[in-house]
């Protein structure tokens, strides 16, 4: 069965990295919560997507410069009058859910991954028991070495359009298996039945993410992948409820 993981707590359903949209997904038939973390100046933890708080929030700034409670203050756009929270707060929220994380690590607004902070993650989640159960993804291959020097949960490597374009499928697949990373996560868009083929040949996981609309949900369950993520959660449910019972294209 194809997972679903609800894309920052279901960005088109409840706003972006929004409380609400993580509770929601809490609840949901699916099978995985994708997130993003980002450190304060002093220390905690954030779940956000950008390593700013301009695009998506009333205030202006990077979150690793700026404190938890300036951070926490900052009103989220289209968030129902909420504001970011901590990682331990997700992890409240999820406690008693059977949806598992997917903790994706993006660097700072420098593009720089963020020094040390990997092992502080390990250590919350740890504390937190959400780490037995949780899953790791990242763009950038070295954060996906670090992720790999502090646990064996699974870890995917998220390949982006330009680095799918200058690689190409092989070179692509050689990185992987150059760095033991088992998983690999296309945009959905760049999909194909040939690519998720040579993926699988490899000895690789072959999954999708950014399946917004009902052409690109019904493309990754038509192909069968491991797993994608979507900004509309409950419409993903849906389609795969639909195609379940026979009654989907
Ligand atoms: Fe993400």
């Amino acid at each position: 069965m194809t997972r679903i993981a609800s894309h920052r707590g279901g960005t088109l359903e409840f706003g972006d990295s929004t409380p609400m949209g993580f509770a929601a997904t809490a609840r949901m038939a699916l099978e995985e919560v994708e997130f993003d973390v980002h450190p304060t100046r002093d220390g905690s933890i954030i779940v956000h997507h950008d390593a700013t708080l301009d695009r998506t929030t009333d205030t202006i700034g990077a979150i690793s410069e700026k404190s938890t409670d300036e951070v926490r203050s900052a009103v989220i756009n289209f968030g129902h009058n909420s504001h970011p929270i901590l990682l331990e707060e997700l992890c409240e929220i999820f406690d008693d859910s059977d949806v598992v994380f997917r903790c994706e690590f993006k660097p700072g607004a420098d593009g720089v991954p963020y020094a040390n902070f990997v092992p502080r993650v390990m250590a919350l989640l740890e504390q937190q028991d959400m780490l037995p159960t949780a899953n790791f993804s990242s763009f950038l291959i070295d954060y996906l070495d670090e992720i790999a020097a502090h646990t064996t949960r699974p870890r995917l490597w998220l390949v982006s359009p330009a680095v799918l374009t200058q690689l190409g499928t092989k070179g692509v697949l050689a990185m992987a298996r150059s760095r033991s990373i088992p998983e690999i996560g296309v945009h959905i868009d760049k999909a194909t039945p040939e690519l998720m083929a040579a993926t699988l040949d490899a000895g690789l996981d072959f999954g999708c993410w950014a399946a917004h609309t009902v052409p690109q949900i019904q493309k990754a369950l038509q192909l069968g992948v491991k797993v994608f993520t979507s900004d509309r959660p409950s419409l993903a449910i849906a389609i795969r409820n639909q195609m379940r019972e026979g009654k989907g294209s």
